[in-house]
């Protein structure tokens, strides 16, 4: 079957590629539309000539409009979350979770639409006042990685449609599936058209394009930092555009001798190996001071051997195939490259064979590591975690920041003056403490420092200083 763009209210495509499951490469999901330059441009076009009439849109009919968007993925959460993992890969309990998040997302901005609009301030001059006025910024590219192929698309296009503008849509080529399905939803909610396109595609045709591109007013992009900060030097250079990058993530999480064992064990086995570690806000270096060094690198082994790694819709699974053989590859390389620089493979790392052909990996768990080596330095993007010695606490700290990354970094330990000295000095845009690196929630800022992240948090409220300008309006009466 073949899935078309969404372009200006219209389905259309021209040429198409497979979409295949990675947790069995003989089942073909369909085929999907890439985009071509031209089809790319006319998005662009519907799009900045749908700004006036979505800006004007009453209120209450757009808060209407995401509400239904939202209430439809939550009444198809099971359907959703499905052709989710049949496409990405993460188990079936994560992939329904994804789509439960994705419309909690519609349903969190249809609240924020009525929110204030602006403040009013006095003038130095008679009969004259001043007043804020929030304004769409205009019409917005959307760029996604395919790691979260629902609930990354959802916090962008949520607020951006909530707050006025109009949308330019491009996912990740791996993962058209959960994108058609999303624009369905949402071309089906009513909203004129134009102000919503779906352009599936390459990153260097389609992405590059909106890059580019002087008729977008701003790009939101997530994914790697390389591909992030080439929009950003691009979608400056071409407009100038807002820009918002989020980008890649190196995460340390801090394990001190006072820590409770199992809160510890369960803070990694979550962070680095859920969602097969294909989480931006993933466990990669875990940093532990001497005297919980050894029971904590057994502790996780022994919880490693009873992960079942399978396909992902199937019952009784833990940990799905990696997303594509691209991904495949590159973890086995880091695996191997681990060994070479002289760390030690405790636990797991081969490839397993299953009854249906995919990218099956065992997670894999390294020890011995120098925060210098490549493994704690690159980014992985797999089921991968190295823990690393450390004296104490300010070791623990300074060997935490050494990376170039700071999306985020986590805690555990029982001492509140340890917490206080990571808060301060921990230099990332999500703390944890007592608890996973991973799990982040909705309806509060969401973003990184250093080559993490670019421009301004999305998400919650913080979502409203990128997809909104402000007028500052003097008006004078005539007397
Ligand atoms: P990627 O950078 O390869 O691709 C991301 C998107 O950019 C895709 O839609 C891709 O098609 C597009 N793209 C590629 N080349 C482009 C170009 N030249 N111009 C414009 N667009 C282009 O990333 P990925 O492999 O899809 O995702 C994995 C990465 O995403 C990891 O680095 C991960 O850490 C990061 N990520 C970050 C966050 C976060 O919030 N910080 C969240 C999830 C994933």
């Amino acid at each position: 079957m073949q899935f078309e763009n969404l372009i200006g209210g219209r389905w259309q495509g021209q040429n198409f590629t497979q979409n295949v499951n990675p947790s069995d490469t003989a089942d073909v999901i369909g085929e999907y539309a890439s985009a071509t330059l031209d089809e790319t441009q006319d998005a662009i076009r519907a799009a900045a000539a749908a700004r006036g009439q979505w800006r004007d849109f009453p209120p209450a009919e757009r808060v209407a409009a995401l509400r239904r968007i939202g209430n439809t993925i939550l009444e198809r959460r099971a359907e959703l979350g499905a052709a989710l993992s049949r496409e990405e890969g993460k188990i079936r309990a994560e992939g329904i979770g994804e789509a439960t998040r994705a419309g909690m997302t519609f349903l969190y901005y249809a609240s924020q639409v009525e929110q204030e609009q602006g403040s009013l301030f006095s003038s130095s001059r008679a009969n004259t006042a001043i007043h804020t006025a929030r304004k769409p910024v205009g019409a917005v590219g959307i760029i996604t990685p395919w790691n979260f192929p629902l609930a990354i698309p959802a916090w962008k296009i949520a607020p951006a449609l909530a707050f006025g503008n109009t949308v330019v849509f491009k996912p990740a080529d791996l993962v058209p599936s959960s994108a058609w399905l999303l624009a369905e939803i949402i071309h089906q909610s009513g909203i004129p058209d134009g102000v919503f396109n779906l352009v599936m595609g390459k990153g260097r045709t389609v992405g590059d394009a909106m890059a580019k591109s002087p008729d977008l007013n701003a790009i939101t992009f997530t994914g790697s930092t390389a591909t992030g900060l080439a929009i950003a030097r691009a979608g400056i250079a071409n407009g100038p555009k807002r820009i918002q990058t989020e980008m890649g993530g190196k995460n340390s999480l801090i394990v001190l001798d006072d820590a409770d064992l199992v809160t510890a064990i369960d803070a990694v086995m979550d962070g680095a190996f859920v969602s097969t570690g294909q989480r931006c806000t993933a466990t990669s270096r875990v940093i532990a001071t001497r005297g919980i060094y050894p029971s904590l690198i057994e502790g996780v082994a022994k919880r490693m051997k009873g992960l079942r790694v399978g396909h992902a819709l199937e019952a009784d699974i833990d940990i799905g195939p990696l997303a594509s053989q691209a991904q495949f590859d590159q973890v086995s390389e880091y695996i191997e490259l681990g060994q070479r620089e002289g760390a030690e493979l405790v636990a797991g790392g081969e490839a397993i064979e299953n009854s249906t052909p995919g990218y099956y990996l065992q997670p894999a768990l390294f020890a011995g590591g120098a925060s210098q080596m490549r493994i704690n330095q690159e980014e992985i993007f797999g089921p991968v975690a190295c823990v690393i010695e450390t004296d104490d606490l300010d070791d623990a700290i300074i060997t935490a920041n050494d990376t170039r990354y700071g999306l985020c970094a986590g805690i555990i330990t029982d001492s509140n003056k340890a917490i206080v000295k990571f808060q301060r000095e921990m230099d990332a845009g999500m703390l944890h403490v007592n608890r996973s690196t991973a799990l982040t929630e909705l309806h509060v800022p969401f973003g990184g420092s250093k080559s993490s992240s670019y421009g301004p948090r999305e998400q919650g409220t913080a979502a409203r200083e990128f997809f909104t300008t402000l007028a500052t309006v003097y008006t004078t009466t005539v007397v």
